[in-house]
């Protein structure tokens, strides 16, 4: 008993952590609109509080070109990976 209670106070820490990252990971997204100065978030296009056109930060174009970038490096280690599969294949059934 005494252990499940140790483990769940652990696990209730490594939650109240994770929690802490997730919040200033958000924090660092978070702008204020220019238009009603609230709190909104920079990838967003319209503010939520005054429906006033913002400009997106951080999800850009320049984002977009990294993010196809990323895509293409994934699919070449993933091909790269089959490649040896079905060459491992190949060597062990001769
Ligand atoms: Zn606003």
């Amino acid at each position: 008993m005494r252990k499940d209670e140790e483990k769940a106070a652990k696990k209730a820490a490594r939650e109240e952590k994770r929690a802490e990252k997730r919040k200033r990971a958000m924090e660092r997204h978070i702008v204020s609109c220019p238009h009603c100065g609230k709190e909104v978030l920079d990838h967003m296009t319209e503010c939520p509080f005054c429906h006033g056109q913002l400009t997106p930060l951080g999800y850009g174009g320049r984002d977009e070109k990294k993010f196809k970038i990323a895509r293409i490096v994934t699919y070449s280690v993933l091909f790269a990976i089959a490649i040896a599969v079905v060459v491992v294949m190949f060597v062990v059934a001769n």
